[in-house]
């Protein structure tokens, strides 16, 4: 039998607000206190499901000095979640450290499954789906060079988010060591009223969003070396 959770991960939508589960507004009633990155961000979506509940900031500047309070108090026997501003925790985003020091502490983690903008980028692609990477945000300057070489022969499907001024640098950079031949897809503002998937070669890509002024959220998904 499993033992009562003291730390849950909890999913949040990314976009369209009606991508959150039953038991995910359940959990974040019940626990003591909800851990978020973004405490105005994260009140407003419980203010929408009608939760009220203690938000306590969680984020990559305060995460080294908090996490030792934080499981102290679980270990005296409170419950909490952490919740970041969208998605999934610990994707591209705080949970690690804390999920880790919990469990070195001996305490029930939980994850809830949920939304995270990877997986519906990665299935609304084409692309084979069956063996991937997931890259999340690659080095802006030190590594990046580093990291793109070694991917230049990746077999399995990368997946790359990136921010919609850097896209269009991006792909000229994924074409110029992948080749500009190779098959990808950018979704762009996923669950959202405008979202759009674009599929092709990344010149193909490059040519479409050159056009344009890109805004909103990004995905990149790339086909692996065949
Ligand atoms: N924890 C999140 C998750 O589970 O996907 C990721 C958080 S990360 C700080 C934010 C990045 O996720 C964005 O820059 C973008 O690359 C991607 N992202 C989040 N929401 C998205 C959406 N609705 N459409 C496309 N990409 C999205």
């Amino acid at each position: 039998m499993r033992t009562a959770t003291q730390l849950y991960i909890v999913p949040t939508p990314i976009g369209n607000l009606e991508d959150i589960t039953l038991r995910a507004l359940r959990i974040l009633k019940e626990v003591d206190f909800i851990l978020a990155e973004d405490t105005r961000t994260s009140g407003n979506l419980l203010k929408h499901y009608g939760i009220e509940k203690k938000l306590v900031p969680h984020h990559l500047f305060n995460e080294h000095k908090t996490i030792e309070n934080i499981v102290d108090r679980l270990k005296d026997g409170a419950t909490c979640a952490l919740v970041s501003d969208a998605g999934t925790p610990a994707i591209s985003d705080p949970g690690y450290l804390l999920v880790r020091s919990c469990i070195q502490a001996g305490l029930q983690v939980e994850c809830l499954p949920g939304p995270t903008a990877f997986v519906p980028a990665l299935v609304n692609s084409g692309i084979a789906a069956d063996h991937f990477i997931f890259e999340g945000f690659l080095p802006h300057k030190k590594g990046r060079h580093t990291r793109l070489t070694s991917l230049a022969s990746e077999e399995r499907t990368m997946i790359f988010y990136e921010s919609p001024h850097r896209l269009v640098k991006a792909l000229k950079q994924f074409a110029e060591y992948f080749g500009e031949d190779r098959h990808a897809c950018v979704s762009r503002e996923l669950t959202k009223i405008y979202e759009e998937n674009v599929r092709g070669s990344l010149a193909e890509l490059i040519a479409w969003f050159e056009r344009k002024n890109v805004k909103g959220e990004i995905v990149i998904v790339i086909a692996g070396k065949s």
